[in-house]
This record gives C-alpha cells, structure tokens and sequence, in this order.
C-alpha cells in the first residue's frame, strides 16, 4: 500500500519511496538542546518522530536514524541574537558546560524511555562533530558562499538561486533591523553565522583558521547530517519553529556545498499549545513529565492524548484532557485483557479488514486520531477473542502503548502512591463525612472522578481507586 507524507518543501501530500530504491529509509530528526529539562511540547515532536519510524518499520522498512543532541551553538534566538544556550545555563548553574550537557541528556533519555520512544539508530552530539562541521565552513569559504566579519563567518545568501524555499518569509521585502539584527559587516540582513569567533570568557571552542571560535547551530545539523545519511536523504524533521530558520539555512548550507537540497521530505510537526496559549516560562506552564506524573497522568496517558490531534494540527494541553486520557489508558488496558481472556472463533475476514483500515490511516500521512478509532471499535467489539488481542498487539509496534504490559501497569495502578492533591480531596472528604455534609462529600467525589480516581465507601471507611 502506498505511503503518502505531507512534505513542506513541496506543500502537498506525496507518495513516499525511498530516494536510492532500496529498502532502508534515512531519517534526521532535530534533537533536544540539552541546556534544561526537557518539556512536553518538545515531547510532542518526539512522538511524532516516534510514530513516523514506527510506521515505516511497520511497512516494512529498515531504518538509518540520525538525531543530534545539541550541546553547543543554539543561541536564544533561533537566529544570530543572544548568547549560546548551554554557556548561560552553565554561569547560571556554576557548572561546565559538559556536565550540564550530560545531566540534561541523562534525563531526556530516561523520558524516552518513559514514552516508549524508540532510541535512533544513531544518536550524533554536536561537541563530537567540531571537525565535520569546519570541513563544512571551508568547504562553503571555497565555494564562494561564505565570508569572513569580525564576529564570525556568515553565509551569503544572495549566492544561492532562490531562498527561502520552505517557508513563504519574503526576505526582499524585509528591511535591515526590522526583525533580524542589524550588522554593518553582513552583506545581507538575512546572511546567518556558520562559525562564531569567540568572545574571551566563553567556555566552549575550538581551535579554527579564524581563531578560537565554535559552530552555528545550523551547520551541526547539516555536517552531522551528511556525514551519517549522505548529501542526500530520504527525510528530515523537526517542529513547525524551525521552518523559517533553522530548516531554511540547513538547506542553504548543503545547496552551498553540494549544490542539493539535503533530503526528499521535510516534516514539521505543529505546536502544542497549554491552556489555549503558548507555552512558556514566565507563564510557569512548561511542564514536564515529571509534572504530569505527580497529577497522576502517565507518560504513556500523555502519548495517548497526543494522539488525539494530527501531528500538522495544533494541540491544546490541559491537564482536564490529560486525566480523560489517563482513563482511556485505563480503559484500553482493560479492554484488550477482557479480549486476551476472549475465546470467541473470528473469521480471517474480519481480522483483514482492520488490518487493511488500520494500514490505511498510518500511511495516510500519520493520521494517528483516525487510526486510534480503529483500535476503539476493536475494543468495543461485542465479540470477545485472543484473536483481537493479537492484533491490537501487532498495532502496538505502531502506536508504542506497551499493551503487552497491560496487566502489570492495571495492578500497579491499584497499589500506586496517591498524588499530592488527591490525598488532599480524600483527607476533605472524610472531614465532611465526619461533618455530615453529604452535599460536599458528593461534590468531592465527582472532583476525584474527574481527576481519574474512584472512591468507594465501605463501613470501614473509604477506599480508592484509580479508573
Ligand atoms: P529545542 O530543544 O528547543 O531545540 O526543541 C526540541 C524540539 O521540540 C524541536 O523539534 C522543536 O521544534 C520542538 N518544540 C518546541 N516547543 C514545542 C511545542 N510547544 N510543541 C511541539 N514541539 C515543540
Ligand atoms: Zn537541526
């Protein structure tokens, strides 16, 4: 069956082959900038890239992955402003910049693991690339597309026939100052840092021919890239934010050098957005997983609401739908061991038409809220057999819901440590039985049925339990 992506580069959904007809895919995924805990927004971009391995493995294809782990470069704006990420966490930790990386790398990892994110096949740190990447700017310097200023080498935009080509951003039309920094020494406002020289206190550098210096986060991407995948590979992604930026100069980087745009498809996956707004530090609504694990919704819960949204959809974050889910969970465990007790005979038939309607919403460009209906309407089926229980296991190489653990996370849920603010509704309602307020007794007991606990009175006083 064919596989069809949406790709940014061309604005439409395409048929997906692999570009040099065999069977192995090749994938870079931007990764994390490890300079803090990771948080679910940027959790929701790697479910995608999840998802997308995922189904390509599920049709049958084998995989070369790279993503990065940026640990040097990424200034605060996506752009040339600001100082490196990594170096202002390290003055703000006192720590080395390295061990900064690590700690954050550590963690991110363990998260994965939590979501039950396949790890890429290679995993390429931007520190361990410094040579690849200078080759890269000498590279660029000899072909003409790079020159040198006081701050750094930028590239030349003008050098290339057209830019931008993934975004619609009309650089023409932009003056100077307007949006990006004004900078005499550059020979166009859009012309961005492959290589920046560094300023004497700065922590992390390299020895250059333009003196100690440390890369772009740009060129980490597009030299970590082609060493691993080639000039040209089968797709790239990343969040909508980099369209604009990052993704734009990474082609220009690789146009520059080996006259190609670096892969076939580009995908971005959209926002996640909390509360109906953006997500931010000041607004202290960055959550991570730890802080949805503490409300009592799972990782796996906040995997299961991410696909409630397709990937190129905006998604909106509140901890209301995160609990509804952590029910789905539940109820989806349950339901697929009620059908693993099953014992009812179901025709090949049947079997194949979901296979075949399941096959048809993943390869419809990941349409994971369509797909997730189907595996419902498995749960649901009036009919109860090991049968179904099979194949909602072989779905699971898809959707990545540890199905096959149902039972253990069922029994673990039953003796799991109460969280914080559900200790604090069960400790009031029992204050307003002993009071006799059945009316806020009542009240009390449907805020924990929201919140994904269920509360059972007994004549030796209330037990509980998670829905
Ligand atoms: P960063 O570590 O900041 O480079 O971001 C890591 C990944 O998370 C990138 O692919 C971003 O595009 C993505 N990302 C950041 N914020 C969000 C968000 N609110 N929703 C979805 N993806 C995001
Ligand atoms: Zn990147």
């Amino acid at each position: 069956m064919d596989i069809q992506f949406y790709n940014t580069l061309t604005r439409t959904k395409q048929n997906f082959k692999p570009i040099d007809g065999s069977n192995q895919v090749r994938i870079y995924s931007c990764g994390p900038t490890v300079y803090s805990y990771a948080h679910i927004g940027n959790f929701r971009a790697y479910i995608f890239m999840d998802t997308l391995r995922r189904v390509l493995k599920y049709n049958g294809y084998e995989l070369k992955h790279v993503m990065n782990i940026t640990d040097v470069g990424h200034l605060e704006s996506d752009a040339d402003d600001g100082e490196d990420k990594m170096e202002k966490a390290a003055k703000k930790e006192n720590k080395d910049p390295y061990e900064i990386a690590k700690f954050y790398t550590d963690i991110f990892f363990e998260d994965m693991a939590k979501l039950n994110i396949e790890k890429p096949e290679i995993i390429a740190k931007a520190t361990d690339h410094i040579n690849e990447m200078l080759e890269f700017v000498q590279g660029l310097v000899k072909n003409g597309y790079a020159y040198e200023t006081s701050k750094g080498i930028y590239f030349d935009i003008s050098k290339l026939d057209k830019y931008p080509v993934l975004s619609n951003r009309k650089v023409d039309e932009q003056i100077a100052g307007a949006r990006v920094d004004v900078d005499e020494e550059k020979k166009n406002p859009y012309d961005f840092a492959l290589w920046i020289k560094a300023p004497e206190n700065h922590i992390m550098k390299w020895e250059s021919p333009w003196g100690l210096s440390y890369p772009g986060w740009h060129i980490e991407c597009s030299a970590m890239g082609r060493k691993y995948l080639g000039d040209e590979f089968d797709i790239h992604t990343g969040g909508i934010d980099h369209i604009p930026t990052h993704h734009e100069n990474e082609i220009a980087q690789s146009k520059g050098l080996t006259g190609k745009v670096p892969a076939k498809f580009w995908m971005h996956v959209e926002f996640l957005q909390v509360d109906g707004g953006k997500m931010s530090k000041s607004l202290g609504n960055t959550y991570t997983l730890a802080d949805l694990q503490k409300k009592g919704i799972e990782p796996l819960a906040y995997k299961l609401f991410c696909f409630t949204a397709h990937y190129r959809t905006k998604l909106n974050f509140t901890f209301d739908t995160a609990l509804a889910n952590q029910k789905s969970l539940t109820r989806l465990r349950e339901g697929f061991i009620k059908q693993l007790k099953g014992k009812e005979k179901i025709e090949d038939d049947e079997i194949k038409e979901y296979e075949n309607k399941f096959l048809e919403t993943i390869n419809d460009d990941l349409n994971m809220p369509a797909t997730m209906g189907i595996v419902w309407e498995i749960i649901r089926n009036s009919k109860q057999s090991k049968q179904f229980a099979e194949l909602l296991l072989k779905f699971d190489n898809v959707l990545g819901l540890d199905l096959k653990n149902s039972e253990k996370y069922l029994e673990a849920s039953k003796n799991l440590e109460l969280p914080q603010d559900i200790k604090e509704l069960l400790e009031k309602r029992k204050q307003a039985r002993i009071e006799k307020d059945w009316a806020l007794s009542d009240k009390l007991r449907d805020e924990l049925n929201k919140k994904g606990y269920s509360v059972k009175d007994t004549k030796d006083g209330m037990t509980v339990e998670k829905l």
